[in-house]
C-alpha cells in the first residue's frame, strides 16, 4: 500500500501534454506534483502519468499554483531525468502547426523531439567556442547579395533566392556565417543526405570544426539524442539537416536555410503530415528569425511569399548568370535523328547527340534520363500542353486503355474536353515509349566510358575524365570541373505526369541537372529534347525561375490550389470518406471534388503501385487562402467527432499535400 501523496507547496500544478493521439483528447491535461518531484518537473521535462488506466509518455509545458478542473487531480507517477526537451517556442510552434495541418499536438511532438535516451542524458555537455569565420564567399553574383550578408549579422532578411550554378553550398554557409559570428543560431534544411553532406562540408570551411551539428533520421536514437541535447543546451548553436531538423531548439534562432523547397522529401510521410518549409515559415515568422528559401529553381510557394511582400527575391546579376548558366538548347521531339546508326538506334537527335559528341572532348557528359512508373497523363494532341479537367483544372488520366478519360480530382469523364491553350479538341496518351537502355546509349559513343547513377545505386561524384554519366533524376552524381555538356532525354514525359506540380518538378529537376554543368562561359552546354513552346521549356531554355514561379502561381490562383488556394485531400475507405465529410461543417466556400479511386497510401513516402481490391477513395475540398484556417479547424473538428466516437475505418486527411496525382 503506498502512502498518500501530497502535493508541493509552491505551483503543485503541472499542465502537461499527454501522448495520445486521439483528436477529441487534443488538449493539456493538469496533474498534481509532489514537493519531491517539484524541482526536477519543469516545463519542457518528461514525466510518466496514468491516463484512462494506461502509463503514458506526458511533457510538462507549464506549472500552476491552481486547475480549473473541477474533479480530483491524479499525481504524476514519475519523473523521467530533469532535462527540459521542449522549450515554450517549440512547444507553441507545434501547436500552431497541429491547428494548421488539423492535426494533433502530441503527434507534431512526435517529429520534433527525438525519444528519449537516458543514459545519453546523463553524460555531460561540452560549450563550443564561439564562433569565427574562418572564410566567407561573397554573394557579389547577385542583386543586393552583399547588402544581405550585412543583415544577417542583426536583421531579420527574408528572401526567395534564386541559386546560380556553382558553389550553393559555399554561399549558403557564408550566410550562416554572417548570422553564427554575430553569436545568433541558425538552421539549414537539404532534403536529402547528400545535399546535407555538401552543406556540412561548406559549413566546416567556413565555421572551422565543432561549430555545427549535423541532425538526419539516419543517425542511430543514442546518437541523435546527443546531438539534439547539444542543441537544446545551447552548446552548439548551428544545425544542418533533413525535414525534421526544422525543429531543432536552436537558442537565439536568427536563421532559417530551406534548399531545394520544391523536393517533395519535404513533405513529412507522418501525420499531420506537413511540410518543412512551410514550419520553418512560421517559426522564423512566430521568433522573427531570417529565412532564405533557397534553389536553382523556385516554387509557386516562395514566390507567394515574394508577391504578397512577406519576402524579398534575390536573383542573379546579368552578368553572373550569362557567364554562370550553360548554353540550353531545346531539339523537338519531331527533329531529325541523328544519321549515326548507333546513335539512331538509341533515337538520339543531331542536335543533341552532336553536342554531347563534343563535350566527350573535355570531359563528362551527363545524360538525365527520366525514371519509369509514371502512370501516363493525356496531353493535347495539337500543342501538347498537358490536359486538365475543364470542371475543376484537374489532371486528366484513361483509367484504362479502353476506357474514356476521367479527370483525377473530381472524377468527372473528360467528355467535350478543348485545350485551353491552343482550342484543340483532340487528347493523346503520353507515349512513355521504349526505355532507352544504357548499353544503346553507350553504344551510340563507341570507345566512352559508361557510368549509371539511379535509385538503386546512387554515384555521388565523377572525376573531370571524359565519360558518359547516364542519371535519373536527382541521382545525378557532380563532376569535378562541372560537366561538359548534358542532354535531358524525353522531357514530355514527366511534365506529362498527372499532377498539380508536374510542370514545377520537371523544371526543378532540370535546372538541378545543368546547374551541375560548366557554364556558357566555359563552354557548357544543354540539350533538353521535348516541344519548345511549352512553358516549363522555356522556363530552362532562358533560365528563367522566377519568371515560372510567377506564371505558376497565377494560374493556381485561378484553380484556388496551393499556396494561392487551400486544398485538403480526404482519403479513406469508400463509406468513410463520404460519411466525414457530410458531417463535416466546411467553410461556405468550400468546393468538394470527387470521389476518385486512389492508391492506398504507403506507410512511407511514395506511393506504392495499385491493387485494386484495395484501392481507396479519395476526395478533394479547396478554399479560398483566407479560409484555410476555417477549413483546418473544420476538418480537425471533425476527426475529434470521429475518434469521440471510436469510429473505424481508414480514414486520412492531408492538407495542402506536395503531390495530389
Ligand atoms: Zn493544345
Ligand atoms: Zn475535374
Amino acid at each position: 500500500v503506498r502512502a498518500a501523496r501530497e502535493p508541493a507547496t509552491v505551483d503543485p500544478v503541472a499542465r502537461l501534454v499527454v501522448d495520445v493521439s486521439l483528436a477529441h483528447l487534443d488538449r493539456p491535461f493538469d496533474y498534481l506534483v509532489t514537493e519531491a518531484q517539484s524541482a526536477a518537473a519543469q516545463p519542457g521535462v518528461r514525466v510518466r502519468v496514468r491516463f484512462a488506466g494506461q502509463l503514458v509518455d506526458a511533457v510538462v509545458l507549464s506549472r500552476h499554483a491552481g486547475s480549473e478542473h473541477d474533479g480530483r487531480l491524479s499525481f504524476v507517477e514519475r519523473v523521467l531525468g530533469s532535462e527540459p526537451v521542449l522549450s515554450t517556442e517549440i512547444a507553441a510552434l507545434a501547436r500552431e502547426v497541429a491547428d494548421r495541418w488539423a492535426g494533433t499536438l502530441p503527434d507534431v511532438l512526435r517529429l520534433a523531439v527525438p525519444p528519449r535516451h537516458a543514459a545519453t542524458e546523463r553524460a555531460a555537455g561540452r560549450p563550443r567556442p564561439a564562433a569565427r569565420a574562418v572564410t566567407t564567399a561573397t554573394l557579389d553574383r547577385y542583386d543586393g547579395g552583399d547588402a544581405l550578408l550585412a543583415e544577417l549579422a542583426d536583421g531579420a532578411p527574408r528572401v526567395s533566392w534564386a541559386m546560380l550554378p556553382g558553389d550553393w553550398p559555399g554561399e549558403l554557409a557564408s550566410a550562416v556565417a554572417a548570422t553564427a559570428t554575430a553569436g545568433r543560431g541558425a538552421i539549414v534544411l537539404a532534403p536529402d543526405a547528400r545535399d546535407v553532406a555538401r552543406l556540412d562540408h561548406a559549413l566546416r570551411s567556413v565555421l572551422g570544426d565543432g561549430q555545427h551539428v549535423v541532425l538526419t533520421a539516419d543517425l542511430g536514437p543514442a546518437e541523435r539524442y546527443r546531438r539534439f541535447l547539444a542543441v537544446s543546451r545551447g552548446d552548439v548553436a548551428v544545425v544542418v539537416g533533413t525535414r525534421a531538423a526544422v525543429w531543432a531548439p536552436v537558442h537565439r534562432l536568427g536563421l532559417i536555410v530551406v534548399w531545394d523547397d520544391g523536393d517533395d522529401l519535404y513533405a513529412e510521410p507522418r501525420a499531420p503530415y506537413p511540410h518543412a518549409r512551410d514550419v520553418a515559415v512560421l517559426r522564423a515568422h512566430r521568433v522573427g528569425a531570417g529565412l532564405l528559401v533557397a534553389g536553382h529553381a523556385v516554387t509557386a510557394e516562395a514566390e507567394l511569399l515574394v508577391e504578397s511582400g512577406w519576402a524579398r527575391q534575390l536573383d542573379p546579376t546579368p552578368a553572373a548568370l550569362s557567364r554562370d548558366r550553360p548554353a540550353i538548347r531545346v531539339s523537338g521531339t519531331d527533329d531529325e535523328l541523328e544519321q549515326d546508326a548507333a546513335a539512331r538506334a538509341a533515337r538520339l537527335p543531331t542536335r543533341a547527340w552532336r553536342t554531347a559528341h563534343d563535350g566527350l572532348r573535355d570531359g563528362p557528359v551527363l545524360v538525365q534520363v527520366p525514371r519509369r512508373g509514371y502512370q501516363p497523363g493525356l496531353a493535347c494532341a495539337a500543342c501538347r500542353t498537358p490536359a486538365r479537367c475543364a470542371h475543376c483544372g484537374g489532371p486528366l488520366a484513361r483509367p484504362a486503355a479502353d476506357r474514356a478519360p476521367v479527370c483525377r480530382w473530381c472524377g468527372v469523364a473528360a467528355t467535350a474536353w478543348r485545350c485551353r491553350a491552343c482550342g484543340s479538341e483532340a487528347l493523346r496518351a503520353v507515349v512513355v515509349g521504349v526505355r532507352r537502355t544504357a548499353e544503346e546509349l553507350g553504344r551510340a559513343f563507341p570507345g566512352v566510358p559508361v557510368r549509371t547513377s539511379g535509385a538503386g545505386s546512387v554515384t555521388a561524384n565523377v572525376d573531370g575524365r571524359p565519360a558518359l554519366v547516364i542519371a535519373t533524376p536527382g541521382a545525378e552524381p557532380t563532376a569535378d570541373g562541372g560537366y561538359t555538356a548534358a542532354l535531358l532525354l524525353d522531357g514530355w514525359i514527366p511534365l506529362s505526369r498527372p499532377d498539380l506540380r508536374a510542370g514545377e518538378e520537371a523544371v526543378r529537376r532540370w535546372l538541378a541537372a545543368a546547374a551541375l554543368v560548366r557554364g556558357s562561359g566555359a563552354g557548357g552546354r544543354v540539350v533538353l529534347v521535348a516541344p519548345a513552346e511549352l512553358r516549363p521549356v522555356q522556363a530552362l531554355v532562358g533560365w528563367r525561375p522566377r519568371w515560372y514561379a510567377g506564371r505558376e502561381l497565377e494560374e493556381r490562383r485561378l484553380l484556388h490550389l496551393p499556396p494561392a488556394g487551400r486544398m485538403a485531400a480526404v482519403t479513406g475507405d469508400a463509406p468513410v470518406v463520404a460519411d466525414f465529410l457530410r458531417a463535416v461543417d466546411l467553410p461556405g466556400t468550400a468546393e468538394v471534388l470527387g470521389p476518385v479511386a486512389v492508391a492506398r497510401p504507403a506507410a512511407g513516402a511514395g506511393a506504392t503501385p495499385v491493387d485494386r481490391a484495395e484501392a481507396l477513395e479519395r476526395m478533394l475540398v479547396r478554399v479560398p487562402r483566407t479560409d484555410g484556417a476555417d477549413l483546418a479547424a473544420a476538418l480537425k473538428a471533425g476527426l475529434a467527432g470521429r475518434s469521440a466516437r471510436k469510429a473505424t475505418g481508414l480514414l486520412r486527411v492531408e492538407l495542402d499535400p506536395a503531390v495530389v496525382g
